[in-house]
């Protein structure tokens, strides 16, 4: 058995749709799970929606959601002509949305995110089956909600791995005596009180490792627009080489530092039970792309992160007290309880330096709750370079023209926080 990801790119019109059918179709001789994401750029647009919402944009919110029933709606429609049943599953979707739309919120704003946002992979792998189907491809469709139990911090639900392991046995494995292909939703999951919860932004990776783990399957392969993964962006760094084999390690420690290879949770499931994972690309199956397993290629290249919208805070002591440790302890709680958690740090005697990725509002909220204990002030707009496996005429390249603000570096990482000089 195998299981396979597709993202958002790879379906997100009625072409990619069956050229990820031709994928699946090519490995007939096997059992296979899949896991997908919402269509494009679906997530964002629900995004939206759910900020209309909460926000008391009602129409809005409902004018967003239109435009996006009607894509659905016309991809099903060109993949699969004047299919009744298949409408009305997703017409189910839409009504449970636009029922909860029209209603006043009184919950949390990560509540209705998660109500909300969810839809976008329910709808795509909707259609992904409607057409396998119609290509009389032997496959079913599971709802992930009834699998993947979470507690309730919606939006980063947590995994509650036992309740999930008795749901694939009890309820995945059977489905397999009679069907061949098993399609299901990445990124969504739901509460012992059948609430829909989100696992967090590019969560569907992490799904797919859950169930590679848990069934177990012999390999999961990820499919992307990517031929292999490489050791920089591409769209930055036109040098960029491939990275043909890579340790579980190497990737752990890529997407740490924020490479946007594959999301971060998705090792440990698979490393655990020594499973490899396949990285290749759906443009060209073809191409051999990246294997992660236990062993990396010799010889690694630099390997080339860059994280944009940095912002440094400072935290001072406002009497000297920082050489002890309490006002650190204290920081980190705050920490904790904005959910940021620092990029980089340095302590100095009197002062705790951070980098964080800026997000506005949790920027704002952070440094106003710090600021009752400490002299806070911060620098905005900076970019956080990682390089793996560093060497200097890299380094020298990489911060050419740039003034670094804070640096760090082990025998295998350097980092260095950058503002650019204009
Ligand atoms: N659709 C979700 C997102 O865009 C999950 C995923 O793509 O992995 O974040
Ligand atoms: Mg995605």
């Amino acid at each position: 058995m195998k299981v396979f990801k597709f993202g958002g790119a790879s379906i997100n019109s009625d072409d990619r749709f069956r050229n990820t059918a031709r994928i699946i179709d090519s490995v007939k001789e096997d059992k296979l799970m899949i896991v997908i994401s919402a269509m494009g750029k679906t997530t964002n647009a629900l995004e939206t929606v759910a900020h209309d919402f909460f926000e008391g944009r009602r129409e809005a919110g409902l004018d967003g959601f239109e435009v996006l029933k009607k894509q659905h709606l016309e991809v099903l429609e060109s993949l699969v002509p004047s299919d009744e049943e298949g409408k009305q599953q997703l017409q189910n979707v839409f009504t449970e949305i636009e029922w909860l739309l029209h209603d006043k919120p009184v919950r949390t704003f990560d509540y209705y995110y998660d109500q909300i946002v969810c839809c976008g992979e329910l709808l795509s792998s909707l259609i992904l089956q409607r057409f396998l189907h119609s290509q009389k491809m032997n496959c079913r469709w599971v709802d992930a909600r009834d699998i993947i139990r979470t507690d309730n911090n919606f939006r980063e639900g947590l995994v509650d791995w036992e309740v999930t392991a008795s749901q694939i046995s009890g309820r995945i494995k059977p489905l397999f005596d009679t069907t061949d292909i098993i399609i299901t939703q990445g990124f969504i999951g739901s509460t012992d009180e059948n609430e829909s919860t989100t696992l967090g932004r590019e969560g569907s990776d992490y799904t797919a490792a859950i169930f590679t783990n848990l069934l177990p399957a012999e390999s999961l392969t990820i499919w992307k627009d990517v031929d292999a993964v490489m050791n920089a962006d591409p769209r930055i760094f036109p040098e960029a080489v491939k990275l043909t084999a890579l340790s579980y390690t190497e990737v752990i420690e890529m997407a740490y530092y924020g490479a946007q290879v594959i999301h971060p949770k998705t090792i440990k499931p698979l490393q655990n039970h020594n499973i490899p994972l396949f990285v290749k690309s759906f443009i060209d199956p073809t191409l051999p792309g990246s294997v992660i397993s236990h062993k990396s290629m010799p010889a690694l290249p630099p390997i080339i992160v860059l994280k944009e919208k940095q912002v440094m805070m400072r935290f001072s002591s406002k009497d000297f007290s920082f050489v002890e440790d309490k006002p650190v302890e204290a920081l980190h709680k705050i920490f904790g309880e904005v959910r940021m958690k620092p990029n980089l740090t340095q302590n100095a005697a009197i002062s705790l330096l951070c980098c964080f990725d800026d997000r506005p509002e949790k920027t704002d909220q952070l440094a106003a709750a710090a600021a009752e204990m400490f002299d806070v002030t911060l620098e905005r707009d900076l970019t956080l370079l990682t390089v793996r496996h560093y060497d200097e005429a890299t380094l020298r390249k990489m911060t050419e023209g740039k003034t670094t603000l804070l640096e760090q570096r082990t025998p295998e990482t350097a980092q260095m926080l950058m503002r650019r000089v204009s």
